[in-house]
């Protein structure tokens, strides 16, 4: 959840290769959060790597690797590229602020400097990513179910997929659509039946326990789970957990042959039987842009897709693992 400068204390990084400096920076920010320092480049990555920092307080000019280098490296982690760096410079360079603000740099405190300034700065930074993080989680989050939306879901695939092909990996999809939920909607209001949807997502969650797994609501009734690292039997697993989970909550449906709400699922496996992956797959991987690993993912979810349809044929309250036919399409 995100969180406000108020109720929670901030994660500060300051890298410096001046102990005084860093001695004075911890001193003046003791109050806005907790403080951690690095003397050189190295050490700062370890130490955000560790435990990401909300800013980052970083030297220009160091032996080793410059604070322009460290905001480089951290802008090509994912989970660090969103941090602001405030750029301390020993004089005031206009080349360098330029150099800085082209790299992604959030501001500059020319030494010597005031500590209050300082700490104002800092604050405002604060402030800056706390909004920026509540935006992007109401951008990627469901608002009836709290799971990941539509956006997200396609952003995870993707990276999911290439992370897949890359390391040669497997990776599953299961599409999830609850069973006769229009009858559902119609015989008990939409209001339980929001209450119903909630209570599927929460068994997804459930029945999802590894970090990377990622449950989404792909739209409607309709909910995705990405299952990097996961073959089609490990699927099929989280899938008869997850059909478990929901018939634990019981939730009567008189319009279903078991009298209770039930979902079915179609699943969708990219492994070493899976285009893309094969002999071919060295140069498909050097020449994988997002444009063909899009294609990729649609053409698992079209998968999946197909997998469902034949649960649903198949009498419903059914896992289908799907497998790829001469009419997937397939990116060339
Ligand atoms: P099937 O077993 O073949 O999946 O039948 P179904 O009735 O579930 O399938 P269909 O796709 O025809 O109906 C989906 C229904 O889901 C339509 C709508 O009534 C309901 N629905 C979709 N989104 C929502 C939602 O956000 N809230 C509620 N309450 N109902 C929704
Ligand atoms: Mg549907
Ligand atoms: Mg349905």
């Amino acid at each position: 959840m995100p969180h406000t400068l108020d109720t929670e204390r901030a994660n500060l990084l300051i890298v410096d290769d001046d102990v005084t400096v860093i001695q004075v920076l911890a001193k003046t920010l003791a109050g806005i959060g907790n403080v951690r320092y690095a003397l050189n480049g190295a050490d700062a990555m370890r130490l955000a790597e560790s435990d990401p920092p909300d800013v980052v307080l970083l030297d220009a000019q160091m032996p080793g690797m410059s604070g322009f280098e460290v905001l480089e490296a951290m802008r090509s982690r994912p989970e660090l590229e969103d941090i602001p760096a405030i750029f301390i410079t020993s004089h005031n360079s206009q080349e360098m602020e330029e150099e800085g603000l082209a790299k992604g740099a959030a501001d500059f405190i020319a030494k010597p400097f005031h500590p209050a300034i300082v700490a104002a700065r800092v604050k405002t930074q604060l402030r800056l990513k706390r909004a920026l993080d509540r935006l992007r989680q109401l951008s990627s989050t469901d608002a009836l179910t709290g799971v990941a939306n539509r956006r997200a879901l396609d952003e995870a695939l993707l990276k999911e997929f290439k992370r897949a092909q890359r390391s040669s990996t497997p990776l599953s999809v299961i599409l999830l659509d609850v069973d006769h939920f229009k009858i559902f909607n119609d015989t008990y209001g939409h209001g339980p039946g929001d209450e119903a949807l909630i209570a599927v997502a929460n068994a997804m969650l459930e029945a999802t326990n590894r970090p990377a797994d990622l449950v989404a609501r792909y739209g409607g009734e309709e909910f995705c789970v990405v299952l990097p690292g996961t073959d089609g039997s490990g699927a099929l697993a989280v899938a008869a957990k997850l059909m478990q989970k929901v018939s634990d909550r019981q939730i009567p449906h008189t319009g279903s042959a078991s009298g209770l709400l039930t979902v079915s699922i179609g699943i969708a496996c990219f492994d070493s039987s899976s285009h893309g992956w094969d002999e071919s797959t060295d140069r498909l991987r050097e020449s994988t842009t997002d444009a063909t690993a899009n294609e990729f993912t649609s053409a698992l979810l079209k998968i999946a897709d197909q997998a469902l349809y034949a649960a649903k044929q198949a009498g419903r309250a059914k896992a289908v693992l799907g497998r790829e036919s001469s009419d997937t399409d397939h990116p060339r």
